[in-house]
């Protein structure tokens, strides 16, 4: 049945996502490199190319899902630095995911090294992440689904160092009105439809299209990292593919 993601109440929003990020786990992979055509790879590369982490970063990476920022920091570091001092924690809610980032290290020389550990746990509250902690925060595809935005940027700060970054990539809007209206039409007619072909859930996917919509425009979300007390460079935010997608930036202080 369809649902009206306006009607949902606040209170119901976390059981919803979890509920449709338990039915896309397991296709989750193949789903994003669909509806993408793959793009999500390049703008997840540019992500940490922005990042640019130094030998012996910790970052924090929220909502990491199967733990392909993770992956994209490691490689990075050890690619680019011949840095295997660097390490991430992957947080996020839903257990499924979890499970499929572990598998997904499983044995590898990151795993070996203790480069990568994993946990269950809410953006917007992570109670078991000290405070002042961590060189760099990310957020993929996260942050849209949560409740209250404003507490998981808090919690950024929070668990941040002084001179400490938080990066955030996210669907964002596209400006050009041309150009938005091929997106509304690829959005809400062609992402449903690939939903029910490929993971038989055109409800889960028309759900994703909806939130996309509603999260805050690029300059109103940099407006609530500054309340959050972070510095941004410059707008504090840079579009990908016309502002399909936009990474956001800032800096605790
Ligand atoms: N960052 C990964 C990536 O880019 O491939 C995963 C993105 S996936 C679209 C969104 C993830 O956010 C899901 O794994 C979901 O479980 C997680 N999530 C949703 N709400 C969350 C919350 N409040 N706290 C932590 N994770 C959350």
């Amino acid at each position: 049945t369809h649902f009206g993601y306006r009607e949902v109440p606040e209170t119901d929003k976390e059981r919803l996502v979890g509920r449709v990020f338990s039915n896309v786990a397991s296709k989750y992979d193949i789903m994003n490199d669909v509806m993408s055509a793959g793009i999500h790879r390049v703008w997840k590369d540019q992500f940490i190319r922005r990042l640019a982490p130094t030998p012996g970063t910790r970052l924090l990476d929220v909502a990491g899902g199967t733990g392909d920022i993770a992956l994209r920091f490691l490689n990075y570091c050890q690619n680019v630095h011949q840095d295997t001092t660097s390490q991430v924690h992957l947080v996020d809610i839903n257990p499924d995911m979890v499970n499929e980032g572990r598998r997904r290290f499983k044995n590898s020389a990151y795993e070996l090294r203790s480069q990568v550990s994993f946990e269950v746990g809410n953006a917007e509250d992570l109670s078991t992440v000290a405070s002042n902690s961590m060189d760099a925060y990310t957020i993929a595809f996260g942050i849209r689904n949560c409740t209250h935005v404003d507490r998981v940027v808090q919690e950024a700060y929070r668990v941040l160092k002084p001179g400490g970054r938080f990066m955030c990539l996210e669907f964002s809007h596209v400006e050009n009105p041309l150009l938005a209206q091929v997106y509304d039409t690829y959005s809400f007619e062609v992402i449903p439809a690939m939903g029910q072909i490929v993971a038989a859930d055109r409800d889960s996917y028309q759900y994703l299209v909806e939130s996309i919509r509603r999260f805050p425009k690029q300059e109103d979300f940099a407006a609530m990292i500054r309340a959050a007390g972070f510095y941004t460079v410059g707008k504090g935010f840079e579009n990908l593919t016309f502002g399909v997608a936009a990474i956001h930036s800032g800096f605790k202080l």
